[in-house]
C-alpha cells in the first residue's frame, strides 16, 4: 500500500497529542490525558490511490518500551519531541534518536525526523530556539518550534511529513 506511517516520540506532557489533536481536529485541550498508544488516518489527496497518513501517538512511559519499538520499526518518518519549557525533555530524545538510527539506518532521506520544540507560547524557557537548531544540525534532522495551544507551525509540521512522503524515492 500507499501508506506513510509517521510516529510520533518524546516524554510525558510534552503535547506529542496535543499537536497531533491540533492537526486532525483543530482544537487544543488543557486537560491532560494520558496515552497509551492512538493511530490516525488522513487521507493524501482526493485519489483513492494517494493512501493515506498514519500518525502513531506514543506514549513516553518505561512500561511500553516494546511498544515503543514497533513503532519505530514500522515507522517511515519520526517527529521527535521536547518542551521548550524543560531542558530535561529534550535529552530525553537522545536515547529515542539512537534508536530510530539503528532499527532504520542513518541515511536521513530514507528516513527522515523531525525535531520539534513545543510549547513556544511559554514565556517561561529553559531551551533557547538557538539550542533546539543545534540539536537537530547535530543529529542531521529538521528543526521546527511549534505550540499546538496557539497553532504555531501545526500545519507547516504536518506539511513537511506529506512533503516527505511525495518524494521518498527521488530523496534517496
Ligand atoms: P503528551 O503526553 O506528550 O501527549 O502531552 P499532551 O498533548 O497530553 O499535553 C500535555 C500538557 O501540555 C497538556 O496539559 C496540554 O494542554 C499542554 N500543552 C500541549 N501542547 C501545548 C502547547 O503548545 N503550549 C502549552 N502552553 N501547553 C501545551
Ligand atoms: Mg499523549
Amino acid at each position: 500500500s500507499r501508506d506513510f506511517r509517521v510516529v510520533v516520540l518524546g516524554s510525558a506532557g510534552v503535547g506529542k497529542s496535543a499537536l497531533v489533536q491540533r492537526w486532525v481536529r483543530g482544537n487544543f485541550r488543557e486537560a491532560y490525558l494520558p496515552t497509551i498508544e492512538d493511530t490516525y488516518r488522513q487521507a493524501l489527496g482526493c485519489s483513492r490511490k494517494a493512501g493515506a497518513l498514519h500518525i502513531t501517538d506514543t506514549t513516553g512511559g518505561r512500561r511500553y518500551r516494546g511498544l515503543q519499538r514497533l513503532a519505530i520499526a514500522r515507522g517511515h518518518a519520526f517527529i521527535l519531541v521536547y518542551s521548550v519549557t524543560k531542558k530535561q525533555t529534550l535529552e530525553e530524545l537522545k536515547p529515542l534518536y539512537e534508536l530510530i538510527r539503528q532499527l532504520k539506518g542513518n541515511n536521513p532521506q530514507k528516513c527522515p525526523i523531525i525535531l520539534v520544540g513545543n510549547k513556544c507560547d511559554e514565556s517561561h524557557r529553559e531551551v533557547s530556539e538557538k539550542e533546539g537548531a543545534a540539536y537537530a544540525s547535530e543529529w542531521n534532522c529538521a528543526f521546527l518550534e511549534t505550540s499546538a495551544k496557539m497553532n504555531i507551525n501545526v500545519q507547516e509540521l504536518f506539511q513537511m511529513l506529506i512533503n516527505f512522503e511525495k518524494k521518498p524515492a527521488a530523496a534517496a
